[in-house]
């Protein structure tokens, strides 16, 4: 485990100072692709590094900054996509071989908007197979390693996109939470991870898993960082037809307002299995925000245990419907056979990693006549009761903490060959991805063996803002403290 003596710049500050000729985004990028070089063989965050379109692109930010023009937020800020981002003609695999030689026509709405913020791509991020793992080691690709300790993960499945801001390899990057893939790699590497409020964030151009539960949200070193990013990437898109009806998220400017008087949330009833040092650092948050002036209140959720057992009927039957277009005639790799049903069958055996096809063969037996009301149906009506369950609690708190994970980061291969324990790592996660609310993970501290643990912070529908609110606390309550501060380059 290596420590290291200086903060990274935030994205807030590198913007700032590219937009003010301080900083020109052209060294800027050349530092960052400099680490890249120095440390991704070890690491493995990135499929693609993009360094000449980087470049190219930082020396067009350094050219509207001379001519006055304003490049946006983001000015010259290097911003890494996981590689499930659909980018124009830059090659997108979701860590699967079916996706080989396949290059997007077009750019997901989020790589659009980060584009105009003025960001600068460096590459495309490593990830469990069709976002589906908590590890990162379900990918064609192989395992990425946690920067903090190359001999444990990242976790999953935006396991590259979290590495890359814990190795300052981006000082802001993205991924896809379906079931805590963006919360959990965050907590297991020590930085700010967020999933928006489902509809917050256009999902055209994200290669679809589970539709109903899929949400972009960016990870950061900082809170305000996240919420730059989040801001950038939010509002209203026509081209997704579950996306809400309104502008961007409005969370930088109600940052600062602090926790006096917020009614915080501790789950009487929350499923057992974190560890205990990652329950004292919850703990800690709990102490952390009464003593910023927010009141603890208790709430009973009986129904958040199920979460899981829905969440793994709904997301494969999900699952197995959009993954039926991987077929080896319109994108990817094609494995020739004598007729067009057994190159179906040829193709799918070949390009699909293990795991991919356990999610597909449950998620097509949910589906099936005469299992669907016992199973799917069931499973939504379990969402249902979740749902309520939030609903109740949230009439007596304004957020909700959770662990984001049950345990700092274990090590490579721990669980890869037990599905079951690899699924526990989403307990706390999952439950609000059923119900489409947002949720968090910030940086609290250190557990077992000097790892990172994050904190989970989860608020109503469109509350991302007061999320944000709670998070800032933390993070403040944590500057203020930095002896428990790790960091990973
Ligand atoms: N780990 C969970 C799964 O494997 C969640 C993944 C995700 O959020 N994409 O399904």
């Amino acid at each position: 485990m290596s420590s290291m003596s200086d903060q990274p710049t935030t994205a807030v500050d590198l913007a700032r100072n590219v937009r003010d000729g301080i900083a020109k985004a052209v060294d800027v990028v050349d530092e960052y692709l400099a680490r890249i070089d120095e440390r991704d063989g070890e690491i493995n965050a990135f499929n693609l590094v993009l360094a000449d379109q980087a470049r190219e692109r930082a020396a067009e930010i350094d050219e509207m900054v001379s001519l006055g023009r304003d490049p946006g937020p983001l000015a010259g800020v290097p911003v890494a996509l996981k590689d499930n981002l659909c980018t124009r003609g830059i090659p997108t695999t979701c860590s699967s071989k079916i996706l080989a030689g396949w290059e997007p026509p077009y750019d997901a709405t989020v790589v659009t908007r980060l584009r105009d913020a003025g960001a600068v791509f460096v590459g495309k991020t490593n990830l469990d197979e069709f976002a589906m793992g908590s590890s990162t080691e379900n990918s064609a690709f192989g395992p990425t390693r946690n920067p903090h300790d190359t001999t444990r993960v990242p976790g999953g499945s935006s396991g590259g996109s979290a590495a890359a801001v814990a190795a300052n390899f981006a000082a802001v990057s993205f991924g896809s939470d379906t079931g805590g893939s963006i919360r959990q790699p965050a907590a297991l590497c020590g930085v700010v991870g967020v999933k928006p409020t489902y509809g917050a964030v256009s999902r055209l151009g994200l290669i679809a898993f589970g539709s109903s539960l899929d949400q972009i949200g960016p990870f950061a070193h900082t809170v305000s960082d996240a919420a730059v990013a989040l801001e950038t990437i939010s509002g209203h898109d026509p081209g997704d037809s579950t996306s809400i009806q309104q502008g961007p998220l409005d969370l930088s400017r109600t940052l600062d307002l602090g926790v006096a008087g917020l009614r915080v949330g501790r789950i009487t009833d929350l499923p057992k299995g974190a560890s205990s040092d990652v329950e004292e650092r919850l703990e800690a948050a709990f102490d952390a925000l009464r003593e910023a002036g927010a009141e603890i209140v208790d709430v009973e959720m009986p129904a958040f245990s199920y979460g899981l057992t829905a969440y793994y009927l709904i997301a494969p039957a999900e699952a197995s419907s959009n993954l039926a277009r991987f077929d080896g005639v319109r994108f990817g790799m094609r494995t020739p056979a004598p007729d067009t049903n057994s190159m179906y069958t040829a193709t799918r055996t070949d390009g699909f990693g293990a795991e991919v096809k356990r999610r597909i063969m449950l998620g097509t037996y949910a589906l099936s006549a005469g299992y669907y009301d016992a199973y799917y149906g069931r499973a939504q009506k379990v969402r249902r009761l979740i749902a309520n369950d939030f609903a109740a609690a949230y009439a007596k708190a304004d957020v909700l903490l959770t662990p984001a994970s049950p345990t700092v980061a274990f090590a490579l291969g721990d669980k890869a060959s037990d599905p079951l324990a690899m699924y526990l790592c989403d307990t706390y996660t999952i439950p609000s991805n059923l119900t489409g609310d947002p949720g968090m993970s910030v940086p609290f501290g250190t557990g077992e063996h000097g790892l990172p643990v994050g904190v989970q912070i989860l608020a109503p529908a469109l509350k991302d803002d007061v999320m944000f609110q709670a998070a800032a606390a933390l993070e403040r309550h944590m500057q203020n403290h930095q002896d428990q501060i790790v960091s990973a380059s």
